[in-house]
Formats: C-alpha cells, sequence, structure tokens
C-alpha cells in the first residue's frame, strides 16, 4: 500500500511568499521507499506537524529551479544524510536544479557532495528506486524549459506528477497509466497564461489520462480561493473524480483510493 502526504498544496509565487497554503511538496511512502517531491518552504517543520522523520527519506524529487519546489532541499538532504554523516540517500532533479541555471544555483556543491547518489534526469529517463519502483521521467513545458514530472510504478499501481506545467502535445501521453494524477494547478478558470496549468487544460489532461482519481495541489493564489469549484468543474467535464488537496491530507492507494483529510 502507498501512502501519500499532501505537506503543503500552496504553489506559485503569492501563494508562497504569504503562505496562503503551506509549500512543503509531498512524500510518497511505498514498502522501502520514502521519497519528498519538491519541498519549498516549511517542508521541514510541516513534516513534523504531520507524523514524517526527514531522516528517513530515500529519495528527494525537486523538478525544477523555482524556489516553491526547491527551497527546503538542502536542509532535507543534511536530515536524509544525519548532517551529511551517514552518506546515503538519492537525489533526482533537473538539471536547472542539479547543475544550476541562470542567477540559480538551487543545491550547493557541499549538498550534492554529501549524498550517495545524484541525478540529473531528462523526461524519457527511466530511473530504479531501492532496484524495486521505476521512475520514469516526464516532459513539461514550463518558464524553466527543463522542468520535469514523473510517472512513478509502485505495488499499488503507477502514480504521476506534473510540475509546473501547461498542456502541450506528448503531456497526455507520457502520464497515460497513472491511477493517480496528480496536477500542480497555478491558474483557475478563466486565468490561461503560458507556462502554467489552468483548470481548462488540467481538464484536458484529466480526460485524456483517464486516471482513477486526479488531484490538485499546487495550487495559486486565485485557485485557493475557488479550489473546490475548480475540481468539481474538471470532474463534470471530464466524468473523472478531481479533488483539490488540502494541507496535510493523505492518499492511501491499495485496491481501492481512500482519502484521509482530518
Ligand atoms: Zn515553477
Amino acid at each position: 500500500m502507498a501512502k501519500i502526504t499532501f505537506i503543503g498544496t500552496g504553489g506559485g509565487r503569492f501563494a508562497t511568499i504569504f503562505q496562503k497554503r503551506a509549500t512543503g511538496g509531498i512524500y510518497i511512502a511505498e514498502k522501502g521507499l520514502l521519497m519528498h517531491v519538491d519541498p519549498g518552504p516549511g517542508a521541514l517543520v510541516k513534516m513534523y506537524e504531520h507524523g514524517l522523520d526527514p531522516t528517513q527519506t530515500d529519495v528527494i524529487f525537486v523538478s525544477h529551479a523555482h524556489p516553491d519546489h526547491y527551497t527546503d532541499a538542502e536542509i532535507l538532504i543534511e536530515a536524509m544524510t544525519l548532517g551529511g554523516k551517514n552518506r546515503r540517500g538519492m537525489l533526482i532533479g533537473s538539471e536547472s536544479v542539479i547543475n544550476g541555471i541562470n542567477d540559480y544555483r538551487p543545491i550547493s556543491f557541499y549538498h550534492k557532495k554529501i549524498v550517495k547518489e545524484v541525478k540529473v534526469a531528462k523526461p524519457g529517463d527511466k530511473i530504479m528506486l531501492k532496484d524495486w519502483y521505476e521512475l520514469n521521467i516526464t516532459p513539461a513545458l514550463h518558464s524553466d524549459l527543463a522542468t520535469i514530472g514523473f510517472k512513478l510504478v509502485l505495488e499499488s499501481g503507477a502514480v504521476s506528477y506534473t510540475s509546473d506545467t501547461q498542456l502541450f502535445d506528448g503531456l497526455i501521453e507520457a502520464h497515460k497509466g497513472a491511477r493517480l494524477l496528480i496536477v500542480c494547478l497555478t491558474r483557475p478558470l478563466n486565468g490561461k497564461i503560458p507556462f502554467h496549468m489552468s483548470t481548462e487544460d488540467a481538464a484536458e489532461l484529466i480526460g485524456g489520462v483517464k486516471p482513477e482519481l486526479a488531484i490538485l495541489t499546487h495550487m495559486g493564489l486565485k485557485v485557493i480561493q475557488q479550489a473546490t469549484k475548480q475540481a468539481n468543474w474538471i470532474s463534470e467535464k471530464t466524468g473523472i473524480p478531481t479533488i483539490a488537496a488540502i494541507d496535510g491530507m493523505r492518499i492511501y492507494l491499495e485496491d481501492k483510493i481512500e482519502i484521509k483529510k482530518d
């Protein structure tokens, strides 16, 4: 059984600056694998609130070089390696995260050195996690052009994460087969802008991928104000159950998919 915790469900510049929602990313726990996805500001603090132990993490995945996705990665690498004493774990990131891009240098040389394995991931790559779980790197079209998402094949089915992206040819194909599709939704209905996912485009994506359940997260300020409306609009349009995540929400993936919001 996989357990997925939404440590933070806010995203985009202003939801992050004003902390309208927490911004700590997502935590995936499956037998023998603990993976933290896009640990933005507050991830470390919020983990303790949700009973998650950052020293146990096996994999830190950072999709691109924007602060709402990477800021807590360095301190979480220190946790994963017990202050650098225990050389373990894996850091997977886009080219821009691992090697830097323009003026962004998300991860210091020191932190890359103390992790056991550092991987620069590109769309189409397959990375084995703990010799058991296949992480398929998916493409994205975002203002950081190196941005990546993934489809992770777990025992209980595939879990997909789009990261920040607009809809483009090939995105639906890349996530096909996902039981659970996690969509970063920064823009609401009638709010479409380049390089970001809007509600209309999310519906097209979800309708094309046809997961068992779609979850909206990493929500921008305008999405947060009417998150349930966006999710319901997509559910009605596509016939696919779609929910807007809330901070601390957990999903249990087994034969059935269970949602816990307390
Ligand atoms: Zn971004």
